[in-house]
């Protein structure tokens, strides 16, 4: 349970005239409750008041696991059975009265669902949204919050370790995925942040591409983009490495992506703006001829999900403030030939910035 955070919704809902905020969002609800859960399709939603305290509402079957999570206001369950819309609105009324102003997550919060839980609430101005404020509010990461994601990057480093020691003429992109989630989970990491990409030769050119049955083969190069959950909080980082020796045009594109990366990542610091070390990035790789081969932004902010603000990207001028936690990802993508991509995500400190990995970037040849 973050107690910070919750004043400071409470706080923004007062200034706004908010009686009410559902928050629907399982990573939101995470981030304010320490209660983590996935409920597929059942309700489950954190309530805050600003009269009184807030209350968690989950199905029945969650109920024990969030009382036992750092969670420390009220549990209310519901049963299958039940209408999970009465119940929650006849909680609300029960406990705070009739809600003049609600504030919803627009961003998560479906239509359907909506019109389910509003009938409840006819009289109620459902106007406000509470989606830019929690963006807001987990631009900047807290010192406890900055440890976690440190953690998280460590297993990041360590599903790299695995993954390059399964690197073997005729081995699978998804025997590789297969080796590297099944060492994590025996270490005690239940969940990656995405699906974990092991992406070989020229497969690698499609920045999404999907591991399938593509075996490794001698004098090609192979993306790493993984990551994991750790107490909530996300990893993301790419490697890519070269099995055998890589052609002299591997080694040209991957310098050139080598080069970018470490060009944005020394020049992070407060003060640059997203948009400007997006540029800076994109400079080198188009001062080689490859600006149209990078196509994509050049990172995104990560926390309690793997994508989240501020964007790294051409145009964003927010500027970077310490505590702000974000990919550098820059890549050169060439159909049918090759795909290089580096990542590490980074926090903004007083004079620059610290990387969460440090599987190190010279490109790694396997033998
Ligand atoms: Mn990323
Ligand atoms: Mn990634």
């Amino acid at each position: 349970m973050n107690q910070e955070k919750i004043q400071e919704l409470t706080a923004w809902m007062l200034k706004e005239g908010i009686d009410v905020a559902y928050i629907t969002n399982p990573n939101s609800i995470a981030y304010f409750s320490g209660f983590q859960s996935d409920p597929h399709e059942r309700v489950l939603a954190l309530i805050f008041s600003t009269t009184r305290d807030p209350f968690l509402f989950t199905p029945a079957l969650e109920a024990d696991t969030a009382k036992q999570s750092s969670w420390t206001y009220d549990v209310k369950g519901y049963l299958d059975t039940e209408d999970p819309w009465k119940v929650l609105s006849d909680e609300i009324l029960s406990r705070y009265g009739k809600p003049a102003v609600f504030a919803i997550e627009k961003a998560f919060f479906t239509l359907d669902r909506y019109e389910r839980f509003a009938a409840y609430f006819p009289a109620t101005d459902f106007s406000k949204d509470a989606t830019p404020m929690i963006q807001q509010m987990q631009l900047r990461k807290t010192e406890q919050e900055i440890q976690t994601l440190i953690e998280a990057g460590n297993w990041a480093d360590v599903a790299f370790e695995t993954g390059f020691a399964a690197v073997k003429e005729g081995a699978t992109e998804e025997e590789i995925v297969a080796e590297i989630e099944y060492q994590l989970k025996r270490k005690g990491v239940s969940h990656m942040s995405f699906d974990t990409t092991v992406l070989a030769g020229a497969h690698a050119a499609s920045p999404h591409g999907a591991p399938d049955n593509t075996p490794v083969k001698s004098n090609e190069l192979v993306l790493f983009d993984l990551g994991v959950v750790w107490k909530g909080y996300c990893s993301d980082a790419t490697r890519t490495i070269a099995y055998q020796k890589p052609t002299k045009f591997q080694e040209e594109i991957y310098g050139i992506v080598l080069e970018a990366q470490l060009a944005a990542q020394q020049a992070v610091k407060p003060g640059i703006t997203a948009s400007e070390l997006d540029t800076i990035a994109r400079e080198v790789i188009e001062s080689y001829g490859y600006g149209e081969a990078f196509n994509h932004r050049l990172g995104h902010g990560i926390g309690t999900s793997v994508h989240e603000f501020p964007s790294i990207v051409a145009g964003n001028d927010l500027v970077l403030e310490e505590g702000m936690c974000f990919s550098i990802e820059p890549g050169i993508y060439l159909p049918g030939k090759v795909g290089v991509r580096i990542e590490d995500c980074v926090y903004v400190t007083k004079e620059g910035c610290q990387s969460f990995t440090f599987t190190p970037k010279e490109l790694l040849v396997i033998k």
